[in-house]
């Protein structure tokens, strides 16, 4: 029998864990995450802006587990050892036959000063859960102080995660403003953004159709502005392309650090050659020098051939990693070779609030309500396909419907 390490209960980790637990191979599974639940991490936005609740984006993972194939530890997965193929959780150490590494992302500071010590991230259901407590504790404090930067939100970065927690927490506005006594307009809402153009994958017109929405909410976006340091209460940006010393401090009680990922510490500390906690794998997504260490989703990095750079790190490749992972081991075992990896965008969606959308699907561009529309239908989607149609039935995003 071949044991089969499985780190991390994401999209990743959950969709191999489907494919080997139903295979019939003969195995015995150990999967590993810190948390008892898997959660969705394209909803953690919502979380942290209260427009939706923790516990439905999670689920437990023992709803998941076959628990004649597959054994699970709730633990902290320390180190890697691929040479000796052992694994350390904790005080355990864990030997195996074939590993998957799906332990997912942390938030990137590039070195910028004070980013950890002066602003929230929002990297998971506790980090998402603190940021809409503060976010309420600030609304208080304004009640109390009338001081207007206890109002004030300053998202960092206007990547997919920024934009979209800007739209959600516009949504969640009226919420706050009950809290500090004001009208939802006067939460002041700023996004703040090193380059001048935002979500550059996309086209002009759907750039157009987003800036339109983030300005008929009064969002102030501020493009061309890195931010060169987060002091107490304070996102110091640079305010002019050719002067370094024009410096500009934005006051907020609220500042959130969304400016991009890398892949979980585990990978440099476990001596992985990578980037960024990204490796960049072997054709069939395991790493270059061990052909039974799986890396998938946040940490892995695989090119994509139409535009000669890695893949961008989303739930739809991680989902489809994870199966191709989970069916590579099956192949490995029976002596069959391995076809390499191959992935096909079905195009992305962002959500700016509940009902606002706008994305590509195919080659065509959508906006409005269908985008909003096709993005709960790809959440309820993933759901299915890590957790199958009973987490679909009770977490699902069924609103779409109405
Ligand atoms: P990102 O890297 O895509 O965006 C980060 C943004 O922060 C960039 O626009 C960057 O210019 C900006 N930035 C970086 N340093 C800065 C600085 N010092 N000052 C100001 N701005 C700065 O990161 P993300 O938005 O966290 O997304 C991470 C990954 O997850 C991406 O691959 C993304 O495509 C994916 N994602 C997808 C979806 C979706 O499909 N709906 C949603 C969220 C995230």
């Amino acid at each position: 029998m071949k044991e089969i390490v499985i780190l991390g209960a994401g999209y990743a980790g959950l969709r191999a864990l489907h494919v080997l637990q139903k295979s019939g191979a003969d195995i015995h599974i150990t999967l590993i995450d810190r948390n008892s639940y898997h959660y969705e991490s394209t909803s953690l936005h919502e979380v942290a802006a209260g427009t939706q609740k923790d516990e439905k984006i999670c689920y437990d993972i023992k709803d998941v587990v076959d628990t004649k194939k597959t054994t699970f530890i709730q633990g902290n997965v320390e180190k890697i050892d691929s040479d000796k193929k052992e694994v350390y959780v904790d005080q355990q150490t864990l030997p195996y036959d074939y590993l998957i590494v799906a332990l997912g992302f942390q938030s990137e500071s590039f070195g910028i000063p004070g980013v950890k010590e002066n602003s929230l991230e929002m990297v998971d259901v506790k980090t998402a859960d603190q940021v809409h407590k503060h976010i309420i504790e600030q609304m208080k404090q304004y009640k109390e102080t009338k001081n207007e930067e206890y109002l004030r939100i300053v998202v960092c970065g206007a990547g997919f995660t920024g934009i979209e927690l800007v739209g959600a927490l516009v949504e969640g506005s009226k919420a706050f403003a009950d809290i500090a006594g004001v009208k939802p307009e006067d939460i002041q809402i700023y996004c703040v953004e090193a380059v001048d153009k935002i979500l550059p994958m996309f086209s002009d017109k759907l750039g157009q159709y987003c800036l339109k929405y983030l300005d008929k909410w009064d969002v102030k976006l501020l493009t061309g502005k890195p931010i060169k340091k987060v002091e107490p209460g304070a996102v110091v940006y640079q305010n002019s392309k050719d002067n370094e010393n024009d410096l500009v401090a934005l006051n907020a009680k609220t500042i959130i650090w969304t400016t991009g990922v890398s892949g979980s510490h585990v990978i440099g500390d476990s001596g992985f050659e990578e980037r960024r906690g990204r490796v960049m794998v072997k054709p069939n997504l395991t790493d270059p020098k061990h052909d039974d260490v799986y890396l998938l989703g946040d940490v892995s990095a695989v090119m994509d051939p139409s535009s000669n750079r890695p893949y961008p790190t989303t739930a739809q490749i991680a989902l489809k990693m994870g199966s191709y992972a989970g069916k590579d081991i099956l192949n490995q075992m029976k002596g069959k070779p391995s076809e390499p990896f191959s992935f096909k965008s079905l195009g992305s969606v962002a959500s700016i609030g509940n009902t606002h959308a706008f994305g590509v699907v195919g080659k065509t561009e959508v906006t409005a309500y269908p985008a909003s529309f096709i993005k709960k239908a790809i959440m309820d989607r993933s759901l299915f396909e890590t957790g199958g149609i009973k987490e679909v039935m009770s977490k699902g995003r069924f609103d779409l419907y109405h």
